[in-house]
């Protein structure tokens, strides 16, 4: 593999070096959604939104229904989880994300009858683990305490320092959250609860990794996800449409990247880097084991909004409108069963377009084979269709830690050559040894 090529030619031995799943799991390769079809999902993540309401108000958020305080009535939990384990396509091991808007707005109480029943309903042969993306701002002990009982996987939305935090994090009177955040992020830290940070990177944080990396130590926080500023439903990101006469996005985000990661490395104090450490599994891969992606099958993912609607594929599609798909449901899980939503899944426009988004990706690009052809929603967001390829944020998210990966691998091969030949190794070295240093894996 150490060829000696960087980014130009990356992309291919991407497809070499990963083994190329010619179709995402289970999905066959067809193009008409009028016949009877898909055999079985899989289901291996379940969101749902016990509401939609949100305590505070970042001036990013694309969901529309975040001042509505309707709860999810526990039947409908009920009702949910009966479907999805009785349906016989679950994973042996499924998430129930707990997510948007900030669902520490319902009660303990709440979680405490919905995961009883959830255990209640779940055979066997299926682990559960719940998991929460909070803002942090309402975490106290009695959260923790009841965390830690039920094993609960945390992440925290922080963005970072508190300026970089506060420009976008904000309340509804439209003061900064960062104090708030970070109270609640001792209150995990001071319980032993384990939990990593969620940021968005935004266009004054692509430029300042150290910044970001060095605030992060301070604190503690040894486990980091990056999200990059999206252009979504009504919101306009600048790191989208900022620039200039600068460098590129692409340029400026493998920047970032690189230097978080090399320096992260370098520190031993950060154990994850998402970006990373989630892209180097699916780069080196056994033979023959395909890289799913779980947004372009019917149902791996299903979304359930408060009021049992459901949605499959980008979790982000729940709750949103378009003039062509409408409002992207598949029906209601309080009148329809999962069979029925499933067949109306796979005869829709929308799994016909995002299929057809796939055969593109596919056909088009290198990097598909570690890929497997994006976030639907971004393509319809960037590009106005779920049939097209390359959008900003797959360029971020998938091309760009591909290519650093690839790229470390190399400076790897050329250590262990001047090695193994006693000439001085290159002077790229450093690189090398921080990209080689172990890291942990969150499950
Ligand atoms: S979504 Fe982007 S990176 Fe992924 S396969 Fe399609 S074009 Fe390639």
């Amino acid at each position: 593999m150490a060829d000696g090529t960087t980014a130009g030619t990356i992309g291919r031995r991407v497809t070499e070096a990963a083994s190329v799943a010619e179709t995402p799991a289970g999905v066959p390769d067809r193009s008409e959604v009028s016949e009877p079809m898909f055999g079985r999902p899989q289901i291996s993540m379940v969101v749902v939104q016990p509401t939609g309401f949100c305590n505070i108000d970042c001036t990013y958020c694309y969901l529309p229904d975040r001042s509505n305080k309707h709860v999810m009535e526990q039947s409908t939990v009920t009702r949910l989880f009966s479907e999805v384990f009785g349906s016989g396509w679950c994973d042996s091991q499924m998430i129930v994300l707990w997510h948007a808007g900030e669902p520490l707005a319902a009660p303990i109480s709440f979680y405490r009858e919905a995961f009883a029943t959830i255990e209640r309903l779940r055979p066997p042969s299926v682990i559960v683990k719940h998991s929460f993306q909070t803002n942090a701002t309402l975490i106290n002990d009695a959260w923790c305490r009841f965390f830690l009982e039920c094993d609960v996987g945390i992440g925290v939305s922080i963005d970072g320092p508190r300026e970089a935090h506060d420009a976008k994090r904000k309340t509804r009177s439209g003061k900064g959250t960062f104090d708030r955040t970070m109270a609640g992020i001792r209150c995990l830290q001071a319980n032993g609860v384990p939990f990593h940070v969620l940021s968005v990177v935004s266009n004054e944080t692509i430029a300042k990794p150290d910044e970001l990396l060095d605030f992060y130590i301070g604190e503690g926080i040894d486990k980091v996800c990056f999200n990059v500023e999206e252009s979504e439903g009504s919101y306009v990101s600048d790191l989208f449409t900022a620039g200039g006469d600068g460098p590129d996005l692409r340029t400026r985000f493998a920047a970032f990247l690189r230097r978080f990661w090399h320096r992260a490395r370098a520190s031993g104090k950060v154990q994850f880097v998402r970006e990373i450490d989630h892209t180097l599994p699916r780069i080196f891969r056994p033979d023959g084991e395909p890289a799913r992606n779980i947004q372009t099958e019917p149902l791996a993912m299903i979304n359930v909004d408060s009021y049992g609607n459901v949605s499959s594929f980008s979790p982000e599609l729940l709750g949103m409108k378009n003039e062509e798909y409408g409002d992207f449901l598949l029906g209601n899980i309080n009148v329809h069963s999962l069979a029925e939503i499933l067949e109306a899944c796979v005869r829709s426009a929308l799994y016909r377009d995002i299929q057809a988004g796939v055969r593109a990706c596919r056909a088009s690009c290198e990097y598909f084979a570690v890929c497997g052809a994006g976030a639907p929603v971004n393509k319809l967001f960037e590009n106005g269709s779920f049939t097209g390829t390359t959008t900003s944020f797959c360029t971020l998210t998938q091309m760009v830690p591909t290519d650093l990966i690839l790229e470390a691998y190399d400076r790897l091969e050329e250590d262990w050559a001047a090695h193994d030949s006693g000439q001085p190794a290159p002077t790229n070295s450093p690189t090398a040894t921080e990209a080689a240093a172990p890291s942990s894996r969150m499950s």
